[in-house]
C-alpha cells in the first residue's frame, strides 16, 4: 500500500509519536510525505519515506496528483484545525480528491489509530485487489 503522511506544524510531534508507535506496521508499506513531515518522521524513526515538496510549496498538490493517478491508497493527515494555513486551497483540493477517488483519509490521531490497526488486520486488501485488477487490464 502507498501511504501518504502529512502533518501541520503544530501536529508534527504528534505524527512522529504515531509513526514511532506504529513503525512495525508502517515499515511494511511504501511511505510518502510532504517535505518537512517526511524529514522529521524519517529522522526520528529511520523509516524510508519518499518526500514531496513541503506542503505550502505544493506537496499537498503532488499527493493529490498521485491520488488522481490511482497511486495512493491511504492518506494520514494530522491537521491543525486552530491555525490558518496559507495553502488552505491545496489542502481542500487534496481532501476533495480523496472523496472523488474514495481514498481513505483520516485527519487526526484518533482516526489514524483506527486505520493503522485496520491496515494491520487486513481491512484494506480491497485496495490491493483493485490495483491488481487495474494493472492486469
Ligand atoms: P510539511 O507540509 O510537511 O512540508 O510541513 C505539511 C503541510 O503543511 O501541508
Amino acid at each position: 500500500m502507498n501511504i501518504a503522511l502529512i502533518a501541520h506544524d503544530k501536529k508534527k510531534e504528534s505524527i512522529i509519536e504515531f509513526a514511532m508507535s506504529y513503525k512495525h506496521i508502517l515499515d511494511k508499506h511504501q511511505l510518502f510525505a510532504t517535505g518537512t513531515t517526511g524529514e522529521k518522521i524519517s529522522d526520528a524513526t529511520g523509516l524510508d519515506i519518499f518526500r514531496f515538496q513541503s506542503g505550502p510549496l505544493g506537496g499537498d498538490q503532488q499527493i493529490g496528483a498521485r491520488i488522481a493517478e490511482n497511486k495512493m491508497d491511504l492518506v494520514i493527515f494530522f491537521r491543525d484545525p486552530l491555525t490558518a494555513q496559507p495553502h488552505e486551497p491545496d489542502i481542500s483540493a487534496l481532501m476533495r480528491l480523496c472523496d472523488v477517488y474514495k481514498i481513505p483519509l483520516v485527519t487526526n490521531l484518533a482516526g489514524a489509530e483506527i486505520v493503522i490497526r485496520g491496515l494491520e488486520a487486513g481491512f484494506f486488501e480491497w485496495r490491493t485487489l483493485i490495483n491488481r485488477d487495474n494493472n492486469e487490464k
